[in-house]
């Protein structure tokens, strides 16, 4: 309601993509909705290649995506979303790249350079301008005439392996350079193992590496080259997706004291198991993922340094989960809701023996003959401000000590950019990231790209991925100084009753994906398992189907009001034309219909409309499809709506 009127629109295409929420919150568009009804219809090939086509991370997602679609899914409205993270999990096991069975969507023929698609099928409403379907259904008609350029990618995470992912698969001679010793950035440098499988990554990103990318390791930007001596060696366009690696500082007393470490710093070390030397009292600051990963890893990391090959190393690896024998608490300045760590991790390190304590914040590190001794902090409540904003005030004398040994930071991350020099022409942002135009991710330098987290500060996996996306597709417009177009299509089907969500979908809860017991946790096992055939297909038939649209046939209605009567969530409504506003489509529609604007329909009870709007609130719509059913005179039919893009170039110069 927009005051006393409801706020209208008029279904098109955009319309009903964005009733499929799942897929349009996805950055990469994955048809969350097309996989998860495939799990249900047993259908799990087709399944795989939905959540693969768009996503050359689809089993790194499976496991540690944050899960945007799930954060709108529209079951969520009716009691929780859909578990569509852990059904791609599901679909992955059967089929990714940790699978027997694995289905490899495309390759480069020893005889070639070009890739070429090994399965030309992209089902359901997967074929996204995102898809390697589309991208390389349109690469093979220009491949002959394409020039293949030199192109550099710095930095081998998930934003970088995207974009050489894509350019590799375009004909472009791609090289990654990366400053670590593997590749797969946070993925293998932040994220812990016991929530994303070491061999899960390296399969991932050798998939990718076979379609023709070459990668450096131990190869840092602004150590040894530059970006001017990248141009020298024919580099012809650069895409930076260096990350932000660098753990932001407190700022308050006591940070330089031995014993204080930084949460990225300590997983980096954990990860590459090199040596870092932490006590059994330990405190972290932070409610982010970072710090709550840095907590778990605390939790796991063995009694004593152990030497390996003469260095002293943490046993990230093989330590057990020592319940009790490290105190792990975890001190955040907001309430639990505000944290920004996903609930199920805040939760599970809870159930694991971190001990959080939430409205605390760092006052002053403590120590002793230059060692930390422990952390003291104030406690924040919120409050209201005279101009009625919600603050934060600090509650004077509330000041509490910590014992501690190891204090590990957790407040933030940002990127180095020491290897970008003044003659670069690159243009930084005030946050100090790579200033980017949003659409194309061109820097301010030509030639220049960059995305990730290096241009937009931290964000999740998904996001880095269409990062990597989006750089492939301007990068190659860049090169062949040629235009691509978008073609879409979009039909409608009227499905049969059997298509409908089955019977009892409603009554089936939301279930979490078994964990490993505690007790049987230790650094290298995984946390979350994935579900058995049987719940997972019972989670997926929670579905609301949500590419299923009622479609109105207005000519035809007699206005009796059967639909409005027995839809169990009153979703449908039927007004007056002077109770509704709109946009201009609206307007057009009223116009072409009644010949007057909305604004001049007679008013007030006693006036008369020209005619009825069938409204419908869609928030609750469950496509149960009683509505059609009840209709005497078949005004409501239910159709499935389906799309695809298409990628159309303008002739590209030949080099
Ligand atoms: C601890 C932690 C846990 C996280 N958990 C999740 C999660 O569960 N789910 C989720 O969706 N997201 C998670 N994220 C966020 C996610 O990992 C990042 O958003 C994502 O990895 C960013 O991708 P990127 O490619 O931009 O950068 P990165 O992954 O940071 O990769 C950048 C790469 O560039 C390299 N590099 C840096 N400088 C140079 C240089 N000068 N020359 C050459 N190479 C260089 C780095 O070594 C690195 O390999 C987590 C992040 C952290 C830190
Ligand atoms: S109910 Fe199904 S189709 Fe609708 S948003 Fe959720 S997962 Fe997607
Ligand atoms: S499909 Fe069901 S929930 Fe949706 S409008 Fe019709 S009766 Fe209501």
């Amino acid at each position: 309601m927009n005051g006393e009127k409801y706020q209208v629109e008029i279904i098109d295409a955009g319309y009903c993509r964005r009733m499929i929420a799942c897929q349009d919150a996805c950055p990469v568009h994955t048809d969350a909705r097309g996989y998860v009804n495939a799990i249900a219809d047993g259908n799990y090939d087709d399944g795989y290649l939905m959540a693969r086509d768009p996503n050359p991370f689809a089993s790194v997602c499976g496991r540690v995506c944050n899960a945007p679609c799930e954060a709108v899914c529209r079951r969520g409205n009716i009691d929780s979303p859909i578990s569509i993270r852990a059904l791609k999990r599901f679909l992955c096991e059967r089929y990714g790249v940790e699978a027997e069975e694995h289905i490899r969507i495309a390759e480069v023929p020893a005889e070639g350079w070009s890739a070429r698609l090994l399965v030309r099928h992209a089902p359901g409403n997967s074929r996204t301008s995102e898809s390697v379907n589309t991208l390389l259904r349109a690469s093979e008609k220009r491949m002959p005439a394409i020039k293949r350029a030199k192109v550099a990618v710095v930095g081998a995470g998930p934003a970088g392996l995207s974009a050489a992912h894509d350019l590799a698969v375009q004909g472009y001679k791609v090289t990654i350079f990366e400053a670590a010793p593997s590749p797969g950035g946070m993925l293998f440098l932040g994220i812990p193992e016991y929530r994303l499988l070491r061999d899960l990554i390296r399969r991932e990103i050798g998939d990718i590496l076979k379609l023709g990318a070459e990668l450096r390791v131990n190869a840092r930007l602004g150590g040894g080259f530059t970006l001017r001596t990248l141009r020298e060696e024919g580099y012809e366009a650069i895409f930076i997706a260096t990350g932000a690696y660098v753990d932001q500082r407190l700022g308050i007393d006591g940070e330089q004291l031995q014993g204080v470490i930084y949460a990225l710093d300590f997983l980096r070390r954990a990860n590459l198991e090199e040596g870092v030397e932490v006590g059994n009292r330990v405190v972290v600051i932070g409610g982010g993922g970072t710090a709550i990963d840095a907590a778990r890893t605390m939790l796991r990391v063995g009694e004593a340094l152990v030497e390996k090959d003469g260095t002293a190393t943490i046993d990230a690896a093989r330590g057990a989960l020592r319940l009790g024998a490290r105190k792990v608490h975890v001190l955040y300045r907001g309430t639990r809701q505000e944290m920004r760590a996903p609930e199920e991790e805040v939760e599970d390190a809870v159930s694991e023996g971190v001990l959080l304590h939430t409205g605390l914040a760092p006052g002053r590190i403590l120590g002793d003959g230059g060692k930390v001794t422990g952390i003291e902090t104030i406690r924040i409540q919120s409050a209201i401000d005279e101009e009625g904003r919600r603050v934060r005030v600090v509650v004077p004398g509330s000041e509490q000590v910590f014992q501690a040994d190891t204090v590990i930071v957790g407040v933030g991350q940002e990127s180095d950019l020491s290897f970008i020099l003044e003659q670069d022409g690159i243009r930084l942002t005030p946050e100090g990231t790579i200033a980017v135009d949003p659409e194309t991710l061109a820097a301010s330098a030509p030639g220049i790209f960059a995305g990730g987290d290096v241009a937009f500060g931290p964000r999740i996996i998904i996001e880095a991925v269409r990062d990597g996306h989006t750089a492939a597709r301007s990068i190659d417009r860049y090169l062949q100084k040629g235009e691509v177009s978008i073609v879409r299509r979009a039909t409608f089907r009227e499905v049969a009753p059997q298509e409908l969500p089955p019977e009892g979908w409603l009554d089936k809860p939301r279930r979490r994906p078994p964990l490993y017991p505690i007790d049987e946790r230790t650094g290298l096992s995984e946390v979350e398992l994935a579900y058995d055939e049987a719940t997972a297909v019972d989670q997926a038939s929670r579905c609301l189907k949500c590419h299923i649209q009622t479609v109105f046939n207005g000519s035809l209605c007699i206005l009796c009001g059967g639909c409005v009567d027995i839809c169990p969530w009153s979703c449908l409504k039927m007004v007056n034309l002077d109770k509704i506003v709109g946009d201009q489509q609206l307007e057009a529609v009223i116009q072409a219909r009644y010949g007057m604007s909305l604004q001049d329909m007679p008013r007030g009870e006693q006036s008369l409309t020209p005619g009825t709007a069938m409204i419908k609130d869609e928030s609750r719509c469950t496509r149960c499809g009683l509505c059609a059913k009840r209709c005497p005179v078949g005004v409501i039919t239910m159709e499935a709506f389906s799309f695809e893009e298409e990628m159309v170039y303008e002739e590209a110069e030949v080099a």
